[in-house]
């Protein structure tokens, strides 16, 4: 196989992965797929990065870029391409503790990031899986466990390192390049390939973490009393709330998980948390004071396309009103839709200008995911046709849709022209068309 691929630079001699490597089968799948790409680049820092991406481009297929793997499309692998896996540049170091700022390799995973911060009293928030990558999450939005205190990942992003389609490696923050910077706080994954990220993190000691359990057979009550709970509550906690259909003999249950990130003295996090019991018929509750580096523990499980609901669709609603919760009650009920999943975003994230960052939902109070397995999409589309009325845009990391219309949902206007003019700009050859076609 190799002699069919052209020689590589120097600098990635040993750095290159193909099927006849013992390390191939560790790194040709994602989590979402399997993939069979020719090789796998394996650069070590930003130079190896763009010639990395050199070859890649040079062998005229697919060109995949890959941090964490956990990208919901699955589009960091593919068949016959290039996969630029970035999980070598992972140092999460801090710059600078008395402003807060740290640099992450876009290969780190968040839970690492966790980590390191958690002895210095710092944190950032990112989703709620250690093992998503640094590049993905950081370049898209990151809905995570202190959105409703701090908003998303990217509100905390203050520059990004990244090589151009051209090779060019190139700087951008607040003063440098502002349109790029604008661009990949939403669509990184568009611009080019990111090394690293320099971000604010916050003062974070333990937190409270809850967890309950309800009966679900009024999964529409409990929606929006949820929904009403979440609105009223202090920005400290943020929220999920996930079903899971029941079936013969077993009940349907809903999972609430809640973080409470203030000060826990004065009875403020059972306060914040008390309301909850009351939004159903609980079945089990706990509720924990934990590091935050327990929420998000790092597994570093190898990938073999192992997620079975790899189709998902992804919408964002103002408020959880009685029609919308009925429509995500009844496809519950059909049995085909195999996950339901609200998160809490509002308060932080709502604070910033929709026109700060290519990210652009600046009023909604929360996030849906639905999923299904691959075979039952059809009755996805059924569900998400019924419930549109209710939505108001759309999370692409939580979406594997593609079409122009899902796209639109994605990036309102003006966020849309914008992008694609900076596309021209920056990469006018359309290197970067896995994750989304922008063009
Ligand atoms: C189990 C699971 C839980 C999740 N939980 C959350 C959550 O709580 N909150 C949330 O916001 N999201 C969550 N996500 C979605 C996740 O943030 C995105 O899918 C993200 O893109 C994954 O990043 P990654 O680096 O792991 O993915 P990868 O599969 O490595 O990459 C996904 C895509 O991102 C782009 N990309 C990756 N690295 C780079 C880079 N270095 N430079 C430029 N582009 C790059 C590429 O286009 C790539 O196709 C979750 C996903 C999964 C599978």
């Amino acid at each position: 196989m190799t002699s069919t691929l052209p020689p590589v630079p120097p600098s990635l001699a040993g750095r290159i992965v193909v099927p006849d490597d013992a390390r191939y089968e560790r790194l040709r799948h994602c989590y979402v797929h399997r993939g069979a790409p020719a090789a796998v680049l394996l650069p070590e820092d930003a130079g190896q990065t763009a010639e990395a991406l050199g070859y890649a481009r040079s062998l005229g297929s697919v060109v995949s870029v890959r941090s964490g793997g956990h990208g919901i499309s699955g589009r960091s692998t593919n068949d016959g391409g290039a996969v630029v896996d970035m999980s070598r540049l992972d140092e999460v170091r801090i710059l600078d503790r008395a402003r807060r700022r740290i640099r992450v390799g876009a290969g780190a995973r968040w839970g690492r990031v966790a980590q390191v911060l958690a002895p210095h009293g710092l944190a950032v928030s990112s989703g709620d899986t250690g093992d998503v990558g640094v590049g993905g999450l950081a370049t898209a939005g990151g809905m995570g466990w202190f959105a409703r205190l701090h908003g998303l990942t990217v509100d905390h992003v203050m520059a990004v390192e990244l090589v151009l389609a051209d090779g060019r490696s190139v700087r951008t923050d607040a003063e440098l390049e502002p349109d790029l910077f604008w661009a990949v706080r939403g669509a990184g994954g568009n611009f080019g390939v990111v090394t690293a990220v320099e971000l604010e993190a916050y003062e974070t000691g333990d937190v409270v973490f809850a967890d309950l359990v309800f009966d679900a057979a009024d999964a529409a009550g409990l929606i929006e009393a949820w929904g009403a709970v979440l609105e009223a509550a202090p920005r400290e906690l943020t929220s999920f709330l996930t079903f899971m259909p029941g079936g013969p003999g077993r009940p349907q249950l809903a999972t609430v998980t809640a973080v409470y990130a203030g000060s826990a003295e004065h009875g403020a996090a059972e306060r914040a948390l008390t309301p909850l019991l009351g939004i159903g018929p609980p079945l089990r509750q706990r509720a924990v004071l934990a590091p935050y580096p327990a929420l998000v523990p790092v597994s570093g499980a190898a990938h073999h396309g192992q997620q079975q609901l790899s189709a998902t669709r992804s919408g964002l609603l103002d408020h959880l009103t009685a029609d919308a919760a009925r429509a995500v009650a009844d496809a519950l009920g059909s049995g085909q839709v195999l996950m339901e999943q609200f998160r809490s975003v509002g308060g932080a994230v709502n604070d910033v200008d929709p026109a700060a960052t290519a990210y652009a939902h600046r009023t909604q109070n929360f996030s849906l995911l639905a999923a299904t397995v691959p075979e039952r999409e059809r009755e996805l589309d059924v569900h998400w046709a019924r419930l549109a009325p209710h939505l108001n845009g759309l999370y692409l990391s939580f979406d594997t849709r593609r079409t122009p219309d899902v796209l639109a949902e994605a990036f309102p206007e003006p966020a849309l022209t914008r992008l694609r003019a900076l596309k021209d700009r920056y990469d006018p050859e359309n290197v970067f068309d896995r994750n989304f076609p922008l063009k």
